[in-house]
């Protein structure tokens, strides 16, 4: 259905600036992304050729990690800054695993509202709350989300390729706090983040930094103390590929191997 705030939304799409989303749709090879996204990725392809193959591991990670969930018994998640949707998003892999799997996506991407739209009509255990995600108080007071998830039962709370967008004054450790402290005990926290890992990593963080308006990527130890708190599974906090690999566990790895880093907790 078209209504005013779909309009709204529509409104908001800024095709003169690179968004996010979009860039990420370019990297998974969509066709959800304008020229100016695609010369943002080129200018990344510069400094890290193997930036498509990045954006694969980070999708692979979050298909092993809620698949690691759902092996636990956690049908309710939470995914924030979800992107567009594509091939195996968490509500497919959940509901793979459970078809009950309930799925919250937030986005506050005016791209992801449209294709937001398709997945609800689908699919009545799958919201899309096209809202910012750090604003914690509202998106767990929201009724869609009431809705969908029972607090008293665990969940798994994804912060999959997002983080590295917030900057410290954003107090990205006080929004995991908030959204932590809402769900019980046996929930999980999911994460990956750009590291800080090579020369290659910071010409990109400064291209992200420039072009897109944001970009703090972070050392091994500053994305494993987002975890503080929580008991870190093992591996811990590792390059991508490395975290629970489904076939041999690779050597050697590639400035793009270890361009980001993933871990997975529970909540004691
Ligand atoms: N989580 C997905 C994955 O890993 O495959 C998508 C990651 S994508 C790189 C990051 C997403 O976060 C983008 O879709 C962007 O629009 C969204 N995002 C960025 N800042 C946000 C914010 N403050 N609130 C909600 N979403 C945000």
């Amino acid at each position: 259905p078209v209504d005013d705030k779909w309009h709204e939304w529509k409104a908001s799409i800024d095709t003169t600036r690179p968004s996010i989303a979009r860039a990420y749709d370019v990297v998974l090879n969509g066709k959800d992304n304008f020229e100016v996204d695609r010369a943002f990725v080129a200018e990344i392809v510069k400094v890290v050729p193997e930036i498509y193959d990045v954006a694969t591991y980070n999708r692979e990670i979050l298909g092993r990690g809620v698949r690691f969930m759902a092996g636990q018994g956690i049908t309710q998640f939470i995914d924030l800054g979800s992107g567009l949707p594509t091939v195996e998003n968490t509500h497919h892999v959940a509901q793979r695993a459970n078809p009950e799997s309930r799925v919250v996506y937030v986005d506050n991407d005016p791209m992801v509202l449209a294709h937001g739209r398709a997945l609800l009509a689908e699919d009545d255990r799958t919201a899309v709350l096209t809202t910012d995600l750090r604003d914690p108080s509202a998106i767990l007071a929201d009724p869609a989300v009431r809705k969908l998830i029972d607090f008293d039962r665990p969940v798994g709370v994804m912060l999959v390729g997002i983080l590295h967008h917030l900057h410290d004054d954003e107090d990205p450790r006080g929004i995991i706090e908030r959204y932590m402290a809402a769900v019980p005990s046996g929930s999980y926290l999911f994460v990956t983040h750009f590291c800080d890992s090579s020369q290659d990593a910071r010409d990109a963080e400064k291209k992200f930094l420039a072009l897109l308006g944001t970009g703090r990527f972070r050392t091994p130890e500053e994305i494993t103390a987002f975890f503080d708190g929580f008991e870190l599974l093992d591996p811990g906090v590792v390059p991508l590929p490395l975290w629970r690999p489904d076939g041999p566990t690779p050597k050697d790895l590639t400035v793009g191997q270890r361009l980001m880093y993933g871990g997975l907790a529970r909540k004691p």
